[in-house]
């Protein structure tokens, strides 16, 4: 149980002066960076802010590396989550499940279903069900299937269920069919891109190694470790998707001509839908509307 130690540890860090009721947000990936890449910027603004955000990957990622496997490499990565998530002051997890196998099985659902409960959470973040990935799509499938599931009190009755179901988000993606990703909520990281980007670079294995292997880059890698972090920089788009950017505009007005890294995402029709002033709350990040 170690993620109750981490999160005794971070509630009990002096927390930074808050101006709205504490947020508990939980998101949920295939592997150990696939939240980190999407959401990292969001839970790095959530976490200043002083609520509480939690990174969930449902397999250990003992299948992501070119030249490693099985146990050693899933402890490997174990240990590269747990600091992306001190990097940025939230709470990672890692379940034993194989990478590259993943099933939205009973039994995986009920891990999410507690999951969800035992955080409390007000938001729930994954991916959609369509993706090149059998596990990020079987991973959207599961978190799917928890959404009302989790209010169900007859369901995992170890962990009594949500009086109040969280809203569920999914993540952006690139995908068209059946329909592509919609930029409900989109999110200025500006201000915490540092933070992301440290993040990824404690993802050794992946963004080092595996990624770059399987794209036949290896051999752009920097060997030093602040060279290719600054890589690891250049390879993120420096601007704001033009699809985003109706939406960008309506929480940012003016400024969202200076705006470069954001992150974006589209509110289930599973969980509960928030109103526009529901939204306000939940992303206390917006400029106040004028
Ligand atoms: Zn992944």
């Amino acid at each position: 149980m170690a993620w109750i130690l981490a999160l005794l540890l971070i509630s009990a860090a002096p927390l930074p002066a808050q101006d709205h009721p504490q947020l508990h947000v939980i998101a949920f990936g295939a592997h150990p960076d696939d939240c980190d890449l999407r959401a990292g910027g969001l839970a790095a603004k959530y976490a200043a802010a002083g609520d509480l955000v939690k990174f969930v990957s449902l397999t250990n990622g003992d299948a992501g590396h070119y030249a490693e496997g099985g146990g050693p490499l899933a402890k490997r990565r174990r240990t590269e989550a747990m600091e992306a998530g001190r990097r940025i002051g939230i709470v990672y997890e890692v379940l034993d499940n194989h990478d590259g196998e993943l099933m939205p099985t009973l039994a995986v659902r009920r891990q999410v279903i507690r999951e969800i409960r035992e955080w409390h959470a007000d938001i729930v973040l994954a991916p959609r069900s369509n993706d090149y990935h059998p596990d990020h799509r079987n991973t959207g499938i599961v978190v799917q299937d928890a959404a009302y599931m989790v209010t169900v009190p007859d369901i995992v009755t170890d962990v009594p269920a949500l009086r109040k179901n969280p809203v569920f988000l999914y993540y952006s993606d690139r995908f068209q069919r059946p329909q592509p990703f919609r930029p409900d909520i989109v999110v200025s990281i500006d201000d915490v891109y540092d933070k992301k980007i440290d993040m990824l670079d404690a993802h050794v294995s992946q963004f080092y190694e595996w990624l770059p292997w399987h794209d036949g880059i290896l051999n752009q890698v920097p060997k030093d470790p602040e060279a290719r972090k600054q890589w690891l920089r250049s390879q993120e788009p420096d601007a704001v998707p033009p699809e985003w950017l109706t939406s960008l505009k309506k929480s940012y007005g003016a400024q969202t001509a200076s705006i470069r890294h954001a992150e974006a995402f589209e509110i289930t029709e599973y969980g509960r839908q928030p109103s526009e002033a529901e939204i306000r709350k939940l992303f206390p990040f917006f400029p106040k509307k004028q």
